[in-house]
């Protein structure tokens, strides 16, 4: 039995969602009469309580276009040290949008409303304009921790003193809300964009949506079509993503579960020196010095398990709702026989 921690992305459509997808009216999204991607992204933009929702094909291409869109070149965005949109989007920021990156060290990529105040640039000529801050959550680096709601709603009053628009990259934002008690339309009243991804907890094969005012998503579709993103009968996956979001968010409660106790497994091992804090799905473990990350990954992989290396001697894995039931007892004798 192979146990696939490599990501959460690594699920696959199941019965229900394939049943969901096959039967799913489509058009051509590009002439804008796809009913089914319509129908997404008017229960997305609905549950956030936000005016409008762009469907596109990865998360990747949410952030860089809610980057785009928020900024005019030259200037800086604020985000925290542990980003995807930094890390993870190919320099993206300079590429698409021609922008510089003020990186803030967060407690595990989390950032205070403190810290974005000191980093905010006064007007002054030798200083890019500082025209946008981008939050992550959950911080997919940081382990998958998440905010505390309280922190966030002091950064959008920083931000709209500034007059500087607030994007989220919720790629695993519903692995937060599932764990806190706000709401999607809590989040929807405090960011000016909101990307979220259907195809990691959530289980979807493919998408991510781009939530924000109507006016910002007009010009989001603009900027979708230059970059490569406009497609015909995507009401195929768009259904994945509705059958996601109507019915797998609950389940994201046992990944969590599952994580805490594979976590506990992990402590027990002689070739893991620390396992940080797990707030969700993401398990981020440091192995002892004498191991190479890549020969433990190999013998990991020799015992059936896939993981991922994330940063200098420190392994990830993440749990999703494609696991296996017996995950923790395979898990667990397989970890027993890391040499
Ligand atoms: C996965 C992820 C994304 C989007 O990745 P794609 O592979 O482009 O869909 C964005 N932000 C975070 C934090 C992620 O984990």
């Amino acid at each position: 039995m192979i146990i696939d921690f490599r990501s959460d992305t690594v699920t696959q459509p199941t019965e229900k969602m394939l049943k969901a997808m096959i039967s799913a009216p489509v058009g051509d999204d590009v002439l804008g009469d796809d009913p089914t991607t319509i129908e997404l992204e008017n229960y997305a933009a609905e549950l956030f309580g936000m005016e409008a929702a762009l469907f596109c094909p990865s998360g990747t291409m949410t952030n860089q276009i809610a980057i785009k869109v928020h900024t005019n070149s030259p200037g800086e965005v604020i985000c925290g040290d542990l980003s995807h949109i930094y890390h993870y989007e190919g320099g993206g920021i300079g590429f698409n949008s021609g922008l510089s990156t003020r990186l803030l060290k967060g407690n595990n990529g989390r950032i205070t409303a403190d810290q974005v105040t000191a980093n905010i640039n006064p007007d002054d000529i030798h200083a890019p304009i500082t025209q946008l801050v981008s939050l992550e959550n959950t911080v997919n680096k940081g382990g998958g921790c998440y905010y505390d709601f309280e922190e966030i709603k002091k950064i959008k009053a920083i931000c709209d003193q500034h007059h500087i628009p607030l994007h989220l990259d919720g790629a695993r934002l519903f692995n937060a809300l599932i764990e806190t008690t706000e709401t999607e339309k809590d989040y929807g009243k405090y960011f000016d964009s909101i990307s979220i991804c259907l195809s990691k907890g959530l289980g979807a094969p493919v998408g991510s949506l781009l939530l924000g005012k109507a006016d910002f998503i007009k010009k989001s579709r603009r900027i979708r079509k230059i970059l490569g993103g406009g497609m015909r009968q995507t009401g195929y996956i768009a259904a994945a993503g509705l059958f996601a979001l109507k019915n797998n968010i609950s389940g994201l409660k046992d990944d969590h579960q599952l994580a805490t106790s594979i976590g506990e497994v992990l402590k027990g091992q002689s070739f893991v020196k620390s396992v940080a804090p797990i707030d969700t799905n993401i398990i981020i473990f440091e192995h002892t010095n004498n191991y190479k990350t890549e020969d433990l990954l190999e013998q990991l992989n020799q015992q059936g398990i896939k993981a991922v290396k994330m940063g200098h001697s420190k392994i990830r894995f993440v749990t999703h709702l494609n696991l296996p039931s017996k995950t923790l007892e395979t898990t667990e004798t397989a970890l027993s026989m890391i040499k």
